[in-house]
């Protein structure tokens, strides 16, 4: 697993099923990777229909995926602006948390849907809330609040210098 790119990311990941998502069930391969540089959605949760966008990633999970039972793969996407400096690590986590809610309630996973859309009812932050993520939730969402114009504007000067 050494070269593989975004491995901070799939840790994470394996850390947060650990500690907050024991109880839900890995029913196939789930992959976590930064996608476009995106200020709007911090992160995603799909079926990865298509090996192509995840080629390089794909080669490290290859003997997982073959004993998987449920051959489908879920793809979480986080945006590429969480690789810049200066962002903190539970505004990362929590994101990716968002996105772990969303599978277990059976959205874009083998699970059973359990509700009818994946945000009513500020559900996403109740269940964050349920799992102990909660302060790490609010820190995040205050954060995000006062600082993520102010880092997206910099970095958009930068890049024009
Ligand atoms: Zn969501």
């Amino acid at each position: 697993m050494e070269n593989y790119p975004n491995i901070e990311l799939q840790n994470l990941l394996y850390e947060l099923w650990e500690n907050h998502f024991e109880d839900v069930p890995r029913k196939n391969l789930v992959i976590v990777k930064y996608g476009k540089f995106s200020k709007g959605r911090l992160g995603s949760i799909k079926w990865c229909k298509d090996l192509k966008g995840i080629k390089q990633i794909y080669k490290y999970f290859e003997e997982e995926h073959k004993i998987q039972d449920d051959k489908r793969i879920t793809l979480i996407i986080l945006t590429r602006y969480f690789t810049l400096d200066g962002i903190p690590n539970y505004v990362i986590k929590t994101t990716l948390a968002h996105e772990l809610v969303h599978y277990t309630h059976g959205f874009h996973s083998p699970l059973p849907q359990i509700y009818t859309y994946p945000h009513q009812g500020s559900l996403v932050k109740k269940e964050l809330k349920k799992r102990g993520l909660g302060e790490e939730y609010k820190l995040a969402d205050e954060w995000i609040k006062k600082y993520w114009d102010k880092i997206i504007k910099e970095q958009k000067k930068q890049k024009f210098l």
